[in-house]
This record gives C-alpha cells, structure tokens and sequence, in this order.
C-alpha cells in the first residue's frame, strides 16, 4: 500500500538539468516577438487603422466595427506567419488563474473546403457559455451568457498555437465578473482623481499613470514526490509533515546559488517571458529551501498585472518539463515561509514625475508629500477593507505566520520620512520643503539623503511599506490576481485624493498662495497618519497586537469575517464614489468568495480526513503489527517482556495518537456535514473557519507518528524531501 519513498526519492536525485532551447541570440531581439505590439501594427496595419488602435489604446476611445475588422485581417496575417490556428479570448474569472475557449480559425468556404477567417467582430466580442464560471447569483444559471471584451490596452498575444486575445468578462447586464474590469474601472478613478492634483504644481501634466511591479515568490518541488503526496496534487499544500531537522534556521537559502536544474527551469521562463514582452529582470533564492522569486521592471498596472498571470502560466508548464511542480501556494509548508507577491506600486505623470519620490525642488518637494500623505490617509481609513482586499482560504494561512505581514494593515514608512512628516507639523506652512543633497541642508529640513532608495529601512513585517519611490504592498498572496488587492488600493485612493482637493478647493479659495493651502490642508491629515496608521516597529509583537487595537485598527483574524468588511457601509459608499464597483458587484463578489472559501477548506478537510484513514493508520498499524510481534517473540524466547522498553512505550504512543485520529477524524466529519447543510454562504464560511481551525488537531498526532515511526514504512515524502530536493 505505501509509496516507494526511497524509490522517489532515487528517481528524483538522477533528473538532471533540463537541456532548454537557447535562442540564438540576444533577449532584446526576440524580445516581444509574440505580442502584437506597436512594431506588429505598424507593420500589418494601414495608417487609418493605426491611427485609429492607437487612439483607442492611448485616448481611451471606443473601437469601431470597421476599424476591429481592418485591425484583425492583419492580426491574422501576422499569426498565420507564426503558426498560428487557434484563437482565443483570455480572461480572468474570479476562480483562480486565467481562462480560454479555443476557437479553431478555420471556416467553410464555400467549395467544401475551408479557410482561415478572422474578423473584428471575433476580436472584439465572445459569448462564452459562462455558466460554470462564479458569478455570486448575478448571473443565474439559465441566463448563461457572459460576454468578453476586448481590452487593446494589452497586447494580443502567441501561446503554442493560439492567438490570445485580453478581454474583460462582463454579465448580460453589465456586471463584471472578472478581476480585470474592477481594476482598469479602479486604474481610471485613481489617475482621474490624480490629475487635477497634479495639475496645481505643473500645467503642463495631461495624464496620470499607475505602475505595478510584482515579485512573485513560489516554491519548486520536484514532481515525482509531489505525486505521491495527494495533499500537494489537490490542495496545492500539505496538510501534514513533520519539520525537518534543518530548514530555514541557518539561512543558508536566501540568495543562494540557485540550483542547476532550476536555474534551467527559470531560463526557459524568462525565455517564453521575454518572448511575450514581459521584462523579467530579477531571479532569486528566498528564505525558505526551494522557495524562488522572480520579478519584471515594473510597467502600466493593468498590463503588469495580465502579465502575472501570463507568467504564472508559463511557470506551471515549463516546470512539468523540468521535473518540478511550481506550488503558488501562500504556505505549502508549516514552519517555514511562505509565499507573498509583494505588489510595488506607484503613480507618475506624463511628464515623468514619479509622484512618490521627492521632487527637484520645494514645489516638486510638496507634491510628493501631498501624494504620501494622501496614500497612508487612504490606506488608514480603509485598513480594514485593504486587509479584505488580500484575504483568502490559502493567504489567511500565511498572515501572520512568522515571516509574513500580520493580519493588520498598517504603513511602514522608514526613520526618514517619519522625521519628516513630523518636521511639518511643527514648521510654519510657507516654510518650502528642501531636501539634502540635492538643494544644501542650510535650512536642515527635511533630510533625505542622496541615498534615499536604500535609506527605506526593509521591515518585512509590514504589509504595507515606502521604499523610496513606491509603496509596497505586501501583504498580497502569492497564488493572488493582484487586481483584487489593486482595484481597492487605487479605490481607496481615489476617492482621498477627491475629498482632499475639495478641502484644498476651499483653502485655495480664502486667497491663500498653493503652498500654504496644501499644507494647512494636510497638516492634520499627517498628525492623524502618524498617530494610527504609521508603524515602524515589530509588526509581530504581542504588543502591537494590543497597539493596534488602542489605535482602532482592524485586528480581526477570522476569513469570512474579512471577507465582510467588502460590504461595509464606508467600502460600498467608496466604491461607489470611485465607480470602481456597484453594489450589487460587491454583494456577489463576497458571495463568490465565501463560497470559494468553504469548498477550499472542505476540500482541505476531505484530503486530511482521508489521507489519515487511508495511509496514515494503516501504515502505522502494520508498524504496530511490526512491534507487537517484537514483543511477543521475545516474552516466547525470554519470558518476560524486560527487554522491550521502546516498543511497548512505541505501542503505547501510536495507540495513542490513532485513538485521537479516529475521534478527531469523526468530528471534523460531523462539523462538515452540519456546515454543508447551512444555506446562507457567509454562515457557512464562518461554519467552515471554525473547521480550519481544528486541523492541527488531526495534523498534531501525524507528525508525531511521522517522528517514530519506521523510515521505510512512512507512506508519505517528508518534509526533508520535498524541500531539499532540486
Ligand atoms: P525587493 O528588493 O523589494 O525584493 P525587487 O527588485 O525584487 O525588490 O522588486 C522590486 C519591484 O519593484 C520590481 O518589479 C521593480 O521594477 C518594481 N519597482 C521599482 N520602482 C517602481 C515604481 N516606481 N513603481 C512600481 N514598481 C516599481
Ligand atoms: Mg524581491
């Protein structure tokens, strides 16, 4: 019954590094070879029709029917030169990961042959029968249609044979159902709101962008004893595993030499990235044994975000032809860490003001601040909702686990910008803001050091840090779509940004000159920052568990609960301000969340429940077999049972721990039954939470018979396997 482990184990230890396809040249010339990028269009587009995307992808303008059919004939015609014979529209479902419905690209042709047709009502339009996608009611299931849009604002792209079309996926009605449309609605509410901000300090400003760069962690195990662990092949995690003897402790990993075989593995992945124009630029280890990172030059939010998922779907097949399974898992593995995507995030100009990072002199000076200050005052009075925003089954599992961001949102904001804002409060309005280095510390201000980027202190335990030019948000799962966590940032601080110009409208409007107005009006804007939501210190302490309460930030560790918060009255007031979701969005989208929520932990406890009935007792059972018969041929030889100290305490202990398995086994049962009978999706989460919280109990027993029992018999790869092997 048991898996050959030492088998695997053998198997595993002889996969050598892959051979992969180098291409015979260098990345920036087959960089963005596969996309349908500006040099693409230029090519196989006339003027009009170029003229035309471009003012639809830059202007925001809608696209016609006329211009969709000239922009797919050369589409097509590009795409057949690479191969291509399928299309696709590529969306991103509130399930996990991305989806396609493959369309071949032939038609009859009348004369009882076929050809290959592609037309802008293809491009621009599809009606996937939508029916099994989670839609939280809004689409019942009778009304099946869903629709896609096509998004130009993201490059079309070559996958194998098919042509991938980015599209939005919206209900009959209008809904979005997807994590694309909330964000791009999110991305044109924050750089509207942005704008006339910006316009106070420079006229010459036309447009407000907003960048993502995502570092997406993960770990890599190798496929054969992924296998044979049946937690790992359904739930993405294990559910047991005793601790190796060595794991993180010596950090020994982080930043390492990264192993042949993956090494191999991420070259491929940066080979199919480049290729599709996604600028991977940075590899390496992590903490923890066989956790890896990798991330691009930051880019336009939206496009970044699709090329996440582009990303992650080439790291899931390009690992299976290097032996590996790559686990996006927010925690895959007990006592070591677990996996973020922390999301580096910015607003700039047309211009090229980066408007988080100090300007070039006073004025350039006040606009940054007026931006970070206007961020933490958003990220304060929407703690709560951003902590909603991150929260899932599998990132609730790393929350406050040790080396990840705790279950509060607070803002990290480093020793130099914590002197500055303080600074302010106390300085006369008028007084203009310099900085060190750049204009002399004569007036000794504000210091910030030429070494400003680097002088960002890296408090891993804060979800939410500056680092120099950007803010960080950390606290993101690593299997996460980042437009969840996105769409409410740029929410949040959109509808600050409105309510602040409004204050600044009526100071400006007293006759006040526009450095003094923008002072006065943030100055107790930053008093209220630094006394709530402004943290520097250890963000796992006990302590500021008990701060943070005092302080009225949200402590609540229970998912659903979380989950809740979507529906609050301010989240939907703010939502609704910002145009980012209606209502009725934000009632379904909790009731897909909550229903994901339940069915991942039922799952969970399904495999645990039965992963102890069918390979942890028996095996242990025919060890206790093993010792009985130890026992009692030695009372046959000996007649007394002196001899046999270990395996009559070994008896006792595996009795032991399988009586506990078979009454904890039976509750946790029971408790699914009566949460699967509950109707409401938010009670049966919470009924469901409550089951999350008793899996230690099953696991608790396992790991201790995994430390005693027979090496040989353990049906199961440990811990010291599954991390040490690449
Ligand atoms: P870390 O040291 O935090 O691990 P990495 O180099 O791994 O940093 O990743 C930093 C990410 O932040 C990269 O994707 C980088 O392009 C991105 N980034 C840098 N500057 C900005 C910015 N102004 N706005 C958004 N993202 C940025
Ligand atoms: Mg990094």
């Amino acid at each position: 019954m048991s898996v050959d482990r030492s088998g695997l184990v053998q198997k595993s230890f002889e996969k050598k590094a892959q051979e992969i396809e180098i291409p015979n040249a260098k990345p920036s010339e087959y960089y963005g070879e596969l996309i349908f990028d500006k040099k693409k269009m230029s090519k196989y587009l006339d003027k009009d029709t170029l003229q035309a995307l471009l003012a639809c992808i830059e202007g925001g303008r809608h696209l016609d029917r006329a211009t969709a059919d000239a922009v797919a004939k050369g589409m097509k015609e590009w795409a057949l030169e690479h191969g291509v014979t399928h299309v696709t529209h590529w969306f991103q479902p509130l399930t996990e990961g991305t989806a396609e419905k493959h369309d071949s690209l032939i038609e009859y042709d009348g004369n009882g042959g076929v050809i290959e047709t592609f037309d802008g009502r293809s491009l621009a339009q599809q009606e996937p029968d939508a029916s099994s996608f989670p839609s939280g009611g809004i689409r019942a299931t009778f009304e099946a249609r869903g629709y896609t849009a096509w998004d130009p604002t993201s490059p079309v792209f070559i996958q194998e044979d098919t042509l991938c079309i980015p599209t939005v996926f919206i209900s009959y009605t209008g809904e979005a159902l997807d994590y694309k449309t909330p964000l791009k609605r999110s991305l044109r509410a924050v750089c509207d709101a942005a704008l006339p901000l910006c316009q106070l300090f420079d006229s010459k400003v036309n447009k407000v962008y907003c960048y993502l760069g995502w570092e997406q962690e993960f770990f890599l195990v190798d496929e054969s004893l992924y296998s044979a662990r049946p937690d790992l092949t359904i739930t993405g995690r294990t559910l047991m595993g005793h601790n190796s003897s060595k794991n993180q402790q010596l950090d020994d990993h982080y930043f390492g030499a990264i192993p042949s075989r993956v090494a191999a593995f991420l070259r491929d992945v940066e080979i199919r990235a480049h290729k599709l124009g996604i600028p991977l630029k940075t590899r390496h280890n992590e903490a923890a044994p066989n956790q890896f990172e990798i991330a691009p030059i930051y880019g336009e939010a939206n496009l970044s975000n699709d090329q996440n998922q582009i990303v992650m779907n080439i790291m899931n097949s390009a690992s299976r032809k290097h032996g590996f399974v790559v686990l996006f898992h927010e925690k895959p593995f007990k006592g070591v860490n677990g996996s973020g995507k922390h999301n580096n995030w910015s607003l700039g100009t047309d211009t090229g003001t980066a408007l988080f990072a100090p300007g070039k002199d006073a004025l350039g000076n006040l606009q940054f601040i007026t931006f970070f200050v206007n961020v933490l005052a958003a990220v304060q009075k929407h703690n709560s909702l951003l902590k909603s925003s991150i929260v899932s089954a599998t990132n609730a599992d790393r929350l406050g686990g040790g080396e990840a961001p705790p279950a509060i949102v607070s803002a990290f904001l480093g020793k130099t910008m914590t002197d500055v804002l303080r600074k302010l409060l106390v300085l006369p309005s008028d007084t203009p803001i310099e900085i060190a280095g750049k204009t002399g510390t004569s007036l000794g201000l504000v210091e910030l050091p030429e070494i400003f980027v680097d002088n960002t202190d890296r408090n891993r335990t804060s979800p939410f840090a500056f680092t120099g030019n950007r803010f960080e948000f950390r606290a993101v799962g690593s299997s996460a779509n980042c437009g969840s966590a996105l769409s409410t940032l740029n929410a949040a601080v959109a509808e600050q940004l409105i309510s602040f110009k409004a204050a600044l409208d009526v100071e400006l409007s007293s006759g006040k000159p526009l450095n003094i107005a923008v002072m006065d009006t943030l100055k107790p804007i930053i008093a209220s920052v630094i006394d709530v939501v402004c943290f520097d210190g250890n963000g796992y302490s006990e302590e500021w568990q008990q701060e943070a309460k005092r302080r009225g930030l949200d402590t609540q560790t229970n998912v659903p609960e979380m989950i809740k918060v979507f529906e609050s009255e301010p989240s939907i007031k703010m939502f609704q301000t910002t145009g980012v979701y209606s209502e009725k969005e934000i009632h379904a989208r909790n009731e897909v969340r909550w229903n994901i929520y339940s069915k991942k932990v039922q799952i969970e406890s399904r495999v645990l429940v039965r992963m102890a009935t069918n390979h942890i007792i028996p095996a242990v059972l025919e060890y206790k077999t093993k010792l009985l018969k130890e026992v009692a041929l030695c009372k046959e030889v000996f007649g007394n049972t002196n001899g046999c100290t270990i395996e009559l305490e070994m008896i006792q202990t595996i009795s032991e721990c399988v009586e506990q398995l078979r009454v904890r086994t039976k509750e946790m049962q029971e408790a699914r039954a009566r949460a699967n009978a509950i109707e409401s999706e938010y009670k049966k989460a919470l009924a469901y939470y409550d089951i999350a919280q008793s899996f230690d109990g099953i696991r608790g027993p396992i790991d201790m018979l995994e430390e005693i029992v027979d090496n040989n018999i353990w049906p199961l790869p440990k811990y010291r396997e599954l991390l040490f092997i690449s």
